[in-house]
């Protein structure tokens, strides 16, 4: 049986214990990419949340089954694609492409399906079908096709809309609109020249899906009527949320999800990153400046995921110096040679480490805390190795406690350190045999002279307790 996990259900604005449909299986729902430009890392912040989300489930023993639409479709994947003359599938592949990539590069394990929207329109036009049987959906003079929210009276409860402020019979065409707007949305968009080739055939007349009504029917086609959790940034929350929630439990008479995740914003100086601000960081711009997918992941991790992030170079300069105390401990670790004295306090230590790092993730993904139960093990480690006391088995503990926590952190690379540190050229590995040979027989001077040679070969051989030796790269 699972372990007990608990989340912030939005639509609860609450912790709640988390209880899934089926035991031990979660259904998950995560809204994906635009794919018109390269995703921004305010948008990894969102990807790597539900990343955490997922592998937090796993570790409390739940299996999961992650899907991601992929938007291939919309106005700006069409304005941009025609911007370079490019067929918008040709336009889309590129970006879809490079996601893959990122995603990638920041250890965010993959979904379990990337379903496309230009790959689901017949499900789409099947689910406007139900709309209009029920009749919640209606078709405008403007030819396209809206849903009608005041036949939903449920509608804003996700975003705690005021209803009595909603505006009858006012409609709205555009994907993406303030909450003072709220209104009819469409579920078929008409076409019209700026849409130039891209169009479908439907009941009613040539025309595109509208964003909402992607998710509602590749989530439906997934993970059925009613499923686990479905997320996405903040942002997403209104419209496209509680759009989505109008017309699946329109169309099913059905709950839509039982649990509702959203992520606070990665930001900068103040302001939310976001492409039409201007003041976005691709992963690629960062990797031109020197920085990588395991650090930027490793930031990412730190702040809690319903707390607002900024981002700063000076928390990349943190990371990179964190990761290299990591790599440095792992790598004592591993050639621990100690009398043993200290394993049983090792084995402790690591248990202890466990349950207090389970316990924050459980606990809604509290990343911050469960980042002070690795901080404290890994000073913990540090202590018991000053002290000389641990063999190889003692060590073993806290480096499994490690690998642990990298099934849901994923930077940590507990076993990437240990073989960087193997890959030393095989005569530097003579030498510092040789002058382990050299101390045994008290050849005191061999052993400085074998030393220095290593260090002039850029290495640096340092003795640990039991006799051993361990090499670095200067
Ligand atoms: P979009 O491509 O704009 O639909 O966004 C994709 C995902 O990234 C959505 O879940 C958004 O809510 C999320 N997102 C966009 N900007 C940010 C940001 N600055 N911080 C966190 N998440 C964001
Ligand atoms: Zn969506």
């Amino acid at each position: 049986m699972a372990d007990k996990v608990r989340f912030f259900n939005t639509m609860a604005r609450k912790v709640q214990e988390f209880e899934s449909i089926n035991p031990d299986k979660v259904g998950l729902y995560t809204c994906g990419p635009t794919v018109y430009n390269y995703a921004h890392i305010g948008n990894f912040r969102a990807y790597t949340f539900e990343d955490i989300l997922c592998r937090t489930l796993r570790l409390a023993g739940y299996e999961v089954k992650q899907v991601m639409n992929l938007t291939d479709v919309d106005d700006k994947t069409i304005r941009d694609s025609q911007k370079e003359n490019l067929p918008l599938k040709e336009f889309t592949a590129r970006y879809i492409k490079a996601f893959f990539e990122d995603l990638a590069k920041l250890r965010i394990h993959p979904a379990a399906v990337y379903p496309a929207a230009t790959e689901h329109i017949a499900e789409m036009i099947e689910l406007i079908g139900k709309l209009f049987e029920k009749g919640y959906a209606y078709c405008a003079e403007d030819k396209s096709v809206y849903f009608a929210i005041d036949k939903f009276p449920a509608y804003g409860k996700l975003a705690n809309i005021d209803r009595e402020n909603q505006r009858a019979g006012v409609r709205i065409k555009t994907d993406e609109y303030a909450k003072d707007s709220v209104a009819d949305f469409a579920l078929w968009k008409a076409w019209d020249e700026k849409d130039g080739d891209v169009v479908w055939d439907s009941p009613w007349g040539k025309g595109r899906p509208g964003w909402h009504i992607e998710c509602s029917a590749m989530a439906m086609k997934y993970l059925g009527a009613t499923f686990d959790i479905h997320t996405g940034g903040i942002d997403n929350m209104f419209p496209h949320h509680e759009d989505e929630i109008a017309q699946s439990e329109g169309a099913n008479e059905c709950k839509y999800v039982n649990y509702w995740l959203h992520c606070a914003h990665l930001m900068v100086n103040g302001e939310k990153m976001s492409k039409s601000l201007g003041n976005f960081f691709t992963l690629r711009d960062l990797e031109a400046q020197g920085r990588s997918g395991r650090e930027i992941r490793y930031v990412l991790m730190g702040t809690h995921y319903r707390k607002k992030l900024n981002f700063t170079f000076d928390a990349l300069d943190q990371a990179r110096e964190a990761l290299r105390k990591f790599d440095d401990c792992f790598v004592r670790l591993s050639a621990a040679g100690g009398d043993g004295s200290a394993d049983s306090a090792a084995q402790e230590t690591a248990a202890k480490a466990i349950e207090a790092f389970k316990s924050a993730m459980f606990d809604d993904l509290n990343t911050a805390e469960a980042s002070a139960a690795i901080y404290s093990l890994l000073h913990e480690a540090n202590k018991l190795l000053a002290a000389e006391g641990l063999s190889g088995q003692g060590a073993g503990y806290l480096l499994d406690a490690f690998r642990t926590f990298d099934k849901v952190w994923a930077c940590l690379d507990v076993d990437a350190a240990l073989q960087a540190d193997n890959s030393i050229p095989s005569e530097i590995e003579a030498m510092a045999a040789a002058r382990v040979e050299a101390r045994k027989n008290k050849n005191w001077a061999e052993s400085d002279r074998l030393r220095d040679e290593i260090k002039s070969l850029g290495y640096v051989v340092e003795d640990v307790p039991g006799g051993g030796y361990r090499l670095k790269k200067l």
